[in-house]
């Protein structure tokens, strides 16, 4: 797994989605080397890059211009240039252009969740995994509603880390926001 340190970051960017919740989606993506992923809201590129490592192609796509740029940049970084497409634009309009793919990731979808779930799961090919990545409750709980109103099962994974940082007496926790992960495979 990439150090969250080796990630370029740029402030007005979210991102990059922290090591372990990457370890976490590379894990139920089960993602293998012969699949395409396309990562909705690439944001700095944390999760793009870390899925190119694994996958055959990855469409990265913001509606952000610096969010394309931040993200073009570690894909520089770390090498995988020749398999990432990055495109700004709007994910939801994207798809339409899209050939049919593995997996599909979404980190950012500005209010058109239930269309993009809806667009996307059109285009995933059999045994292919969407995730939502969540911060916020309701993102999630549009998830789960989505994907029921598609009569498929969510599986709803909440996952909150703690990191151990070094103190005079001893080793302190510190603990990120949880992130709520929604996700389901097509049969
Ligand atoms: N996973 C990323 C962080 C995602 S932040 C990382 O590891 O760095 C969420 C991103 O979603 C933001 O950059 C935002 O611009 C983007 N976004 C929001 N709505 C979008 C949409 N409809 N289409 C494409 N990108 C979108």
């Amino acid at each position: 797994m990439i150090k969250d340190s080796d990630f370029i970051k740029n402030s007005e960017v979210p991102g990059p989605t922290k090591e372990e919740i990457r370890c976490i989606l590379l894990c139920k993506s089960e993602v293998s080397n012969g699949d395409v992923v396309v990562d909705i809201g690439c944001g700095t590129g944390g999760l793009t890059v870390e899925f190119a490592k694994k996958a055959k192609k990855v469409y990265a796509i913001d509606l952000n211009p610096v969010a394309t740029q931040t993200t073009q940049e570690n894909v520089s970084k770390h090498q995988v240039e020749d398999k990432v497409e990055v495109i700004l634009a709007d994910g939801l309009e994207t798809l339409d252009e899209l050939d049919d793919f593995d997996v599909l990731i979404i980190g950012g979808s500005s209010g058109k969740l239930p269309q993009i779930i809806k667009k996307g799961y059109k285009k995933l090919k059999k045994n292919g995994k969407i995730l939502v990545t969540s911060i916020l409750l309701e993102t999630a709980t549009e998830a789960i509603y989505t994907f029921k109103e598609l009569s498929l099962k969510p599986e709803v994974v909440n996952i909150m880390i703690s990191k151990g940082t070094p103190s005079s007496r001893g080793t302190i926790m510190f603990s990120n926001n949880p992130i709520t992960i929604v996700s389901t495979k097509k049969f």
